[in-house]
């Protein structure tokens, strides 16, 4: 018997509004536990990792520290467990996962944020970081010509004029006919199948993007332009904060 290659269905790409489902493990090593399919974000993309816990047939819940993706087989996504509740985790069980939401469906609206940041500020992204309460993003900007007062009044235009954020997919073809659509500096993420996954808000951003977002610019609610600082001399960092 050839046992079954190690592939974990990235349900949060699909259903990132679902905070709970079902799944059967598929390994259980120092790196965590592997499943079959997950709604947990490995961290990327300056996104943290999800967190949360599962529930286990006895009715026993063990928490979910952290998500990574495997450094090598990247299909593969790990759960870190606290300390220890691993023993109780075996190939071929079946668990419910359930996600901190409150704490995602923050890493989504930040990270949507930072799209509409990348709107308004024209200049190559070379950094990127999301938290509970706030997100950066690093420009490849040589001149201090950002203002925090208008950076936040600009926002505030985005989020109130409720656009719709939508995910699509494109041919390598049709990215290529694209041409300046990836803002940062190293090449899209590819798919599988070679196409890309794109975040669009039409009109305002279009780039490829891994990361979970909200559905609407008005769910990213009030957010500050809190610090824009000199990281050296072509490295301006913009950092946002929820009001
Ligand atoms: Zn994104």
């Amino acid at each position: 018997m050839t046992a079954p290659a190690l592939h974990t269905r990235p349900l949060f790409d699909e259903l990132p509004y679902q905070h709970t489902f079902t799944a059967r493990v598929l390994a259980v090593s120092d790196q965590g536990v592997a499943l079959d399919q997950t709604l947990f974000y490995p961290t990327g993309g300056g996104q943290p990792g999800d967190q949360g816990h599962f529930l286990l047939p006895d009715g026993s819940a063990v928490a979910v520290t952290g998500t990574q993706r495997d450094p090598l087989l990247r299909s593969i996504i790990w759960h870190q467990l606290e300390d220890g509740s691993r023993a109780e985790l075996h190939a071929g069980m079946e668990l419910q996962g359930c996600l901190d939401w409150e704490r995602r469906y923050r890493h989504m609206r930040m990270h949507t944020c930072l799209h509409l940041l990348c709107a308004i500020v024209d200049a190559p992204v070379t950094g990127c970081s999301i938290a509970v309460d706030k997100g950066r993003l690093d420009f490849d900007l040589p001149e201090s010509t950002l203002d925090k007062d208008r950076i936040t009044q600009s926002l505030k235009e985005l989020v109130d004029g409720a656009l719709d954020v939508n995910v699509r997919t494109l041919s390598a073809d049709e990215y290529r006919g694209l041409p300046g659509l990836c803002r940062t500096q190293v090449p899209p993420p590819q798919q599988g199948d070679g196409t890309l996954r794109v975040i669009d808000i039409p009109g305002v951003d279009l780039q490829p993007c891994g990361g979970t977002h909200v559905r609407n610019t008005a769910e990213v609610g009030a957010v500050t332009c809190d610090k824009i600082e000199k990281k050296s001399r072509h490295n301006r960092r913009v950092t946002l904060r929820f009001s």
